[in-house]
This record gives C-alpha cells, sequence and structure tokens, in this order.
C-alpha cells in the first residue's frame, strides 16, 4: 500500500515536471517528499495524487497539486525563510513550504475554521513537520504576533489585498494571492519594494474559494 502511494506521486510529479508547473529542484524535492494522502480526508485518499482539487468538508476545498506546485514556484521561497500562510485547510500546502524552507525556517499557517485548524495541526505533527504551526483565527489581518515575513501564500480569494498584509512583509518581501470575486480571481504576485510601494504581476486566472473575515468577503 505504502509503496503504492510513492509510485503513484512519484508519476504525479513527473506529470507536472513534464507540464512545467514544477521548474525547480526544491519545488520538486519537497513535493516528492510530502506525503499528500496523509493530508486529504479518507474518503478521497485513493485520489490523492489525482491531478484536481478534493473537498475537505466544511464547504471547502483543498487546492490541485499543480495549482500548489505553482505557488510555491512563483512565492520564490528559499532555505531559513518565515512564510505565513493563509487558509491551512488540511495542512498540505504548508507541509510542502515546510520542506523547502527546512528546520531553520518556520511556517505560520492561519486557518478560519476550527476543526480544520485543529485536524491540520493533528496531521502537521503527526507527519514531523516541527517547523509549521497552524493556528485557528481569522488570517484576513494576517498574524501580526509573528510578523514580519518574508513570504506570504494566500489560499483564499480576496476583493483586493488586505493592507495588514503588506505591511507585515520584510522589505523585498513577497507575497501571492488570488484577487477578484467570490468565485473567479487573477493570482497576483506582490513585492514590497518600499513601505508604500508594492509592484504587482498578474500570474493568471484561478478559482479559490472566498477569504472570509475582516477583510474578505
Ligand atoms: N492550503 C490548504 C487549502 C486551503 S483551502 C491545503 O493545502 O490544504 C482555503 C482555506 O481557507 C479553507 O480551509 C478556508 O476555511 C480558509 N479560509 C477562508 N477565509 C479565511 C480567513 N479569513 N483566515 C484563515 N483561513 C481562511
Amino acid at each position: 500500500m505504502k509503496k503504492d502511494f510513492g509510485k503513484k506521486r512519484d508519476n504525479l510529479i513527473d506529470n507536472l515536471i513534464r507540464k512545467g508547473y514544477i521548474e525547480s529542484k526544491s519545488v520538486e524535492k519537497a513535493m516528492r517528499k510530502v506525503p499528500r494522502h496523509k493530508f486529504v480526508p479518507k474518503k478521497v485518499k485513493s485520489r490523492a495524487y489525482v491531478d484536481s482539487p478534493q473537498p475537505i468538508g466544511e464547504g471547502q476545498t483543498i487546492s490541485a497539486p499543480h495549482m500548489v506546485a505553482m505557488m510555491v514556484e512563483k512565492l520564490d521561497i528559499e532555505e531559513g525563510q518565515k512564510v505565513l500562510e493563509i487558509g491551512g485547510g488540511m495542512g498540505y500546502h504548508a507541509a510542502v513550504i515546510a520542506e523547502m524552507i527546512g528546520e531553520k525556517g518556520k511556517v505560520y499557517s492561519i486557518e478560519y475554521v476550527s476543526n480544520l485548524a485543529e485536524s491540520a495541526q493533528k496531521r502537521i505533527k503527526d507527519t514531523g513537520y516541527h517547523n509549521v504551526q497552524i493556528i485557528q483565527g481569522d488570517g484576513s489581518s494576517g498574524y501580526e504576533k509573528r510578523a514580519p515575513y518574508h513570504r506570504i501564500s494566500v489560499a483564499c480569494g480576496a476583493p483586493s489585498i488586505p493592507s495588514p498584509l503588506i505591511d507585515q512583509l520584510v522589505l523585498e518581501g513577497k507575497i501571492l494571492i488570488p484577487i477578484g470575486s467570490k468565485f473567479f480571481q487573477k493570482l497576483i504576485k506582490a513585492t514590497k519594494r518600499k513601505e508604500n510601494k508594492i509592484e504587482k504581476e498578474n500570474l493568471g486566472g484561478v478559482r479559490f474559494v472566498p477569504l472570509k473575515g475582516k477583510h474578505g468577503f
């Protein structure tokens, strides 16, 4: 059974490389390592290595593997960095980031739904990612307590970039966030150049669940 998941995972990663979603060795290495089947609900375990989004309960979905691959590639994550994730979900994306930043880095992942936050924290602990902390809360205002961050990764769609998130970035820090309506968004990559100046890049159309909370819908 274990061997089977490993083989399916390798096939999935081979495909993501062939399609150009995975470009770097660091993303390849991270995604070959994280056991995605331990991060999806039991019901969809057999589909853990299929490249499509999966329902995770509470009306939420976990992104397709190619979306996670693209997001970690575009965010230029480096070893030792402190990363904030908004929308922890099952914790899979956080685990991929954790592999990339290594033992010296840290991921703080905020999840709005308390059931999801609780079970993601347990899963993260069981899979041995000591450099990840899942926190229940409204991530639309970021997580001031551990700011500033080198990178911020938002896994839900927002009406605009919440200003606290820019405030909580280091200079030259980067944020990836889907911006648009509740149903369709553009994936925006923004780099903080000066306290009041951000440089934006549009990475194309995406579909994420809506960001809730103070700066959400
Ligand atoms: N990255 C996750 C999937 C995220 S799905 C994974 O790999 O499993 C998007 C998540 O964002 C949902 O779980 C939803 O509950 C959460 N969310 C929505 N609004 C939020 C907010 N304001 N703060 C924190 N999490 C939020």
